[in-house]
């Protein structure tokens, strides 16, 4: 579809273009969460607003000032091994770079875990795959400060929807169940308005705020973090991590927006409005599975 028919009134933002980094893409890349990447581009497509999309494999450094939105799916804990060896060695210096001046950090359950500090979980014993010799901690490169522990029990799955609080999240103006996205929050203390994200979870790792750590969002439906703290995901600064797949963004376009808008340095009333009927639907779609 042109941009001139999704485009709604406000003027397009010429010669602006996101630039996105799409870490390991190859390997943290589990339920389609390309699917993000894919709106992304297809949002700022829509705007005429340019997107490069890059990838940083195994072994590839990382140039943190040539990025705006810095990206990483979701894993098996296999992949992750590999990865977090080569974010420590090659990545961690550039991507801390960046987040310190403000660039996007957005990472999806295994790349979630991967932005903390560790992740620990079973060591198989040498030769094989399976069962259980001991535990290994994989180091994260510790933008969020949170720590994650795969433990006996069962894996956290399910349809799950979340409250966040964010400042400048777009207005969405719909009625229904996505109207509450973008609703100003009452009282004197109120900076942010509140929305919910929608999507799906399904993670054996546990993950504990360390001190000061703020949550990206309080758990209506599903696990979260942990299945008992009622907290979902990790936010500081423009880094953030969240257990929700789905994949995230395609069922979550405000939230597509508030992360383009943040990257580009932007307020989130100053992207065009699009005719989000179709994602609107699938938002409350998405609502409707986590039961809210
Ligand atoms: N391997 C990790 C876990 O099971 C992350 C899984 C995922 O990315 N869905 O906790």
């Amino acid at each position: 579809m042109s941009a001139a028919r999704r485009s709604q009134g406000a003027a397009t933002i010429p010669a602006r273009v996101l630039r996105v980094c799409a870490l390991y893409p190859g390997l943290m890349n589990i339920y389609a969460d390309r699917g993000n990447l894919i709106v992304l581009e297809r949002r700022c497509a829509w705007r005429g607003i340019g997107f490069q999309l890059a990838a940083s494999g195994l072994g590839e450094q990382l140039d943190g000032d040539a990025h705006d939105l810095f990206y990483i799916g979701g894993g098996q804990d296999r992949d992750q091994r590999l990865c977090a060896r080569d974010l420590i060695e090659t990545k961690r210096a550039g991507l801390c770079a960046a987040a310190a001046r403000g660039a996007v950090v957005l990472g999806i359950c295994g790349g979630y875990q991967l932005l903390g500090r560790s992740y620990t979980l079973p060591l198989p014993p040498a030769g094989t795959m399976r069962g259980r010799c001991g535990d290994d901690e994989i180091e994260g490169v510790g933008l969020l400060n949170v720590r994650t522990v795969r433990e006996d029990g069962p894996r956290l799955i399910g349809n799950v929807a979340i409250e966040v609080t964010l400042e400048d999240a777009p207005r969405v103006p719909a009625a229904g169940a996505s109207g509450r996205a973008g609703q100003d929050l009452d009282g004197p203390t109120a900076r942010g308005r509140t929305a919910v994200l929608a999507g799906f979870e399904n993670h054996g790792g546990r993950t504990r705020l360390c001190e000061g750590q703020q949550p990206l969002g309080r758990v209506l439906k599903g696990h979260g973090n942990d299945g008992r703290s009622g907290l979902e995901g990790a936010r500081a600064g423009n880094t953030i991590g969240t257990y929700l797949h789905g994949p995230l963004l395609p069922k979550n376009v405000w939230f597509a927006d508030w992360l383009i808008a943040r990257a580009l340095g932007l307020a989130a009333d100053e992207l065009a409005p699009l005719d989000d009927a179709i994602e609107r639907q699938t938002h409350e779609s998405a609502l409707r599975a986590a039961g809210v």
